[in-house]
């Protein structure tokens, strides 16, 4: 089945638990918060509703389904995957991290080999809930981490990370806290599970499932959500693109014993989300992603130089030369990953993970770089601005604005000033802050993102070549002779 925009956000008003500080949410659509992100999640699901193109035949169904669910056995499929990413990514200009082709590419790919929960049963529960949300074309958001405090080094079974308490006829309670789900308050389920390594003794953090976001006693405790505090769209043009980040809280969860994937492994726990192509398929659109919201970052900071008239010195047209090379390298990169796929068991591919890693440990070091380019082409121009757009309504301040910017034209001065809130929401503002915190973690802790990068570099043929330079060269009792 293919959701539409109006199917998800009906699905939205299902008595879920939300909390922005001591608020309970009454109804996510309608929470100023909430709303204009919700809207443009259904806005994701209107477009590839309404394109076939977005869409494949699954062999088990027979039905048109979301090409986020496809499991890839080519090059060609890979592609096909990336169409969808993009198509999405365009909608909200790169902005949303976690879209719903995120957590939804991870399980498709964790259900390419689904034998490494170890036990049959759940290797099937894992592939009939890969079936659930594939043909109900569900919105899945995912915590994976243990809360600060549960990271002293002896184990992650500590203090309040969420952890078994019980098991029974019904199912496994659990109890604790889980880090980090974007889209939380947004999704229809979320992941849980252990995308940091575990050790023997942790088996009783050791659990990977999938629950509804209304299931009872889940509690989705979300940051404060930017769109509540905008003033209007003009001032707050990305307030419908705050995709919302929660600490989810297991109230004594009962999970039912047909959404465990594992339980009381450790190793496995980890290996669903490192050692399948999971990892690889959700990293995939994240760089499809990324490379939409720079595109659009840096055409929207072209577009300000032109109006505010430094696009012609030479000195910036360096500075833009050189951000939209990085914007082709990152496209590069995209494409190197999926042109060489890596081949898994039962003919599953997925992206190079060489390439992926390097891409994900190169754009968390990067994007800061571009953010603050764009922040000193933008110097103090936010500031020059009125306080708000009520300013253009008043007739004195508007004379004044006008002025200011040297037109007599309202268009102009309007245009100018959307485009300089628009820089500053991406950059400067305390979205911005966020979407770079988003960009820096977004694949795990950095130490970790360059230690897979130091795991998986082909180092053995690299280091061939040294050794074969190092056998042409004499040796000191050879020059000897
Ligand atoms: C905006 C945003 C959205 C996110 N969305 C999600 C999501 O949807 N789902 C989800 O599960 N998680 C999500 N995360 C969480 C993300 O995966 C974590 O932030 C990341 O794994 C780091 O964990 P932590 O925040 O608990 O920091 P910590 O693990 O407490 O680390 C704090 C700092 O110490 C450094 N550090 C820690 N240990 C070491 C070490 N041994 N060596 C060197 N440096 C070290 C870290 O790199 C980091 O800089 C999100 C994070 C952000 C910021």
């Amino acid at each position: 089945m293919l959701r539409t925009g109006a199917e998800y956000l009906a699905s939205l008003q299902d008595g879920r638990q939300v909390y922005v500080g001591g608020e309970l949410v009454d109804d996510v659509t309608t929470h100023p918060g909430f709303a204009g992100p919700a809207k443009t999640v259904a806005r994701l699901f209107d477009r590839s509703s309404s394109d076939p193109s977005l869409t494949y035949v699954e062999p088990e169904t027979g039905e048109r389904t979301n090409l986020n669910f496809l499991r890839p056995r080519s090059a060609e499929d890979l592609k096909l995957r990336r169409r969808l990413h993009t198509a999405w990514a365009d909608v909200s200009n790169g902005l949303f991290g976690r879209s719903p082709d995120h957590v939804a590419a991870m399980v498709t790919g964790m259900a390419c080999r689904p034998e490494i929960t170890g036990n049959d049963q759940y290797a099937e529960n894992l592939l009939n809930y890969w079936r659930h949300i594939r043909d109900n074309d569900l919105y899945l958001s995912f915590a994976v981490l243990p809360p600060a405090g549960s990271k002293s080094g002896k184990s992650s079974a500590v203090q309040n990370a969420m952890r078994v308490i019980d098991k029974g006829d019904a199912g496994v309670t659990v109890r604790g806290f889980k880090m980090l789900a974007t889209g939380g308050a947004l999704c229809d389920e979320i992941l849980v599970g252990n995308a940091q390594p575990l050790r023997p003794g942790d088996e009783a953090v050791a659990i990977s499932f999938g629950i509804k976001a209304n299931h009872p006693g889940v509690k989705i405790l979300s940051r404060k959500p930017y769109g509540a505090h905008a003033v209007s769209n003009i001032d707050d043009p990305l307030a419908d693109y705050d995709e919302s980040d929660a600490a989810i809280y297991f109230d004594d969860v009962v999970v039912p014993w047909d959404r465990i994937f594992v339980l009381d492994d450790p190793k496995a726990s980890y290996g669903l989300f490192v050692e399948t192509p999971g990892h690889t398929l959700g990293n995939a659109q994240a760089h499809i992603r990324l490379l939409a919201k720079m595109r659009f970052m840096l055409a929207a900071a072209k577009r300000l130089a032109e109006a505010l008239d430094f696009i012609g010195n030479p000195a910036i047209q360096g500075v833009f030369g050189s951000l939209a090379a990085r914007v082709k390298m990152l496209e590069a990169s995209v494409v190197a990953q999926e042109s060489c796929p890596e081949a898994w068991d039962h003919g599953f591919v997925s992206q190079d993970r060489q390439f992926m890693y390097a891409n994900s440990s190169w754009s968390m070091e990067y994007f800061s770089e571009f953010a603050t380019e764009m922040r000193r082409m933008l110097a103090s121009h936010a500031f020059q601005q009125p306080a708000d757009v009520s300013a253009f309504d008043n007739e004195y301040t508007r004379k004044l604005f006008l002025e200011l910017n040297r037109t007599d034209d309202f268009d102009v001065a309007m245009e100018r000033y959307r485009l300089i809130r628009l820089m500053w929401a991406m950059v400067g503002s305390e979205l911005a802050s966020r979407s770079n915190q988003y960009e820096l973690f977004y694949a795990g802790p950095p130490h970790v993102t360059r230690t897979r990068m130091y795991d998986y570099f082909d180092w053995s043929s690299a280091e061939a070549q040294v050794d074969a330079f190092l056998a042409q060269t004499p040796t000191v009792q050879e020059l000897a002779v």
